[in-house]
């Protein structure tokens, strides 16, 4: 068994780590002030090679360090960065063509244009299969009418994959996915929702009206889009329990330094025991989180089923962190509930973890069912 990372691995850490201070966080105040989306940091780290996945020879694990740095200073930049990566990046890389390959990886992985993956709709959230985004084949071509709703990215991304089902009684074999092209007429970003937290990644409803897609645009086959896309809502559950990792760790540091200068009773507050015990089970399931990430990682880089895994990952990391950000807040006191300082934006960056790519309740189904086979 090994623990170590190789040393490309620790070279991108140690890249992404420092890029992480140096580039992400001056611009993290606008962000949360403004709702400022970076797009000069997704061009850098384009620049930077941390782009594209697979098919910019990043592997799962470097993936999950790479979202996990960045997620320590910016959860928000965590997210659009798993999304383009994990599930775009990967997505075309996998069960695209050659073509689609040549034609829409380069600019996703410099960083030129942004990816987007776009699933959910107002009735359709744990239930995939009640979506209602439709097409209609014509001739050589794919006429496709519906509205999408949370999807990361949504205002910003060239490039959505985009689920839609061809026959409503027959979803499971009949949803597509189609990689659309948001220049092309018929595609409209609707309304940006306003969120609790990751200011600064947007997410929005998108609206195709009479969107004409081609054969050529097709992901997979036609009719596979279900599995294709629960194929990659594994890969991008290890990127959101990254995320989850990188979140935490990041609100723990900030309540370890806080416990280390605040006194009370003449004391520092960490000499506390019960101020220990808080940072001793923080630091403990940080680590059994990492410990679930990296398994989940090696396995899909070993080429493994790991749907358990992933789930578990997930489950427990997105879990943690919202465990860890309660914890930091009480080690902070009046201090913690205050919007001057930034341990109160892990808090709320940290909520959705447990909610989107598949809710807390729907891992563990997921769980339940792997290991009932
Ligand atoms: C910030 C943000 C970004 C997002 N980004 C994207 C994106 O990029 N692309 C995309 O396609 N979607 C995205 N989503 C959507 C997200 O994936 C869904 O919100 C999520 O899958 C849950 O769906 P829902 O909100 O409709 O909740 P629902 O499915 O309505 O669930 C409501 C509650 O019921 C529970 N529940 C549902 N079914 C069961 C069951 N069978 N057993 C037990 N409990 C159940 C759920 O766990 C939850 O607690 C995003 C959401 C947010 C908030």
């Amino acid at each position: 068994m090994n623990f170590d990372f190789s040393e490309e691995q620790k070279l991108i850490k140690k890249t992404i780590s420092e890029f992480a201070q140096r580039e992400i966080k001056p611009i993290v105040d606008k962000m949360e002030k403004e709702n400022y989306f970076p797009y000069e940091i997704i061009k850098k780290l384009g620049q930077l090679g941390m782009l594209g996945g697979y098919a910019n020879n990043i592997d799962t694990i470097s993936s999950s360090i790479i979202i996990e740095e960045i997620s320590k200073i910016s959860p928000a930049i965590g997210v659009i960065i798993s999304v383009h990566n994990t599930l775009v990046c990967n997505g075309i890389y996998e069960f695209g063509s050659e073509e689609q390959k040549a034609k829409y990886l380069p600019p996703l992985i410099k960083g030129e244009e942004i990816g987007a993956y776009a699933l959910t709709e107002s009735h359709a959230g744990s239930n995939a299969l009640a979506i209602s985004t439709n097409y209609k084949k014509e001739g050589n071509k794919f006429i496709i009418n519906g509205r999408k709703i949370w999807i990361t990215n949504g205002p910003q991304a060239r490039y959505i994959l985009l689920y839609a089902v061809g026959d409503k009684q027959n979803p499971k074999n009949s949803i597509t996915c189609f990689i659309i092209d948001t220049k092309r007429e018929g595609f409209k970003v609707g309304i940006i929702h306003n969120k609790l937290g990751l200011k600064g990644a947007h997410s929005s409803e998108i609206i195709l009206d009479n969107y004409i897609a081609y054969e050529d645009e097709i992901l997979g086959k036609e009719g596979e889009g279900y599995k294709i896309a629960m194929k990659l809502l594994t890969d991008g559950r290890i990127g959101i329990a990254s995320q989850s990792v990188g979140l935490a760790i990041g609100a723990y540091e900030l309540a370890l330094k806080y416990s280390k200068e605040r006194e009370q009773f003449g004391k520092k507050i960490c000499e506390f025991q019960m101020i220990q015990y808080y940072l001793s089970e923080m630091i403990t399931r940080i680590n059994a989180s990492k410990l679930l990430t990296y398994y989940a990682a090696y396995l899909k880089d070993k080429g493994e089923h790991c749907r358990l895994e992933a789930s578990m990952a997930k489950l427990y990391a997105s879990e943690t962190a919202n465990f860890v950000v309660d914890r930091a807040i009480q080690i902070f006191g009046s201090l913690g509930y205050s919007t001057d300082f930034d341990i109160q934006r892990y808090y709320r960056d940290a909520r959705v973890l447990t909610i989107y790519e598949g809710t807390s309740e729907i891992q563990r189904l997921i769980i339940a069912k792997e290991i009932l086979k």
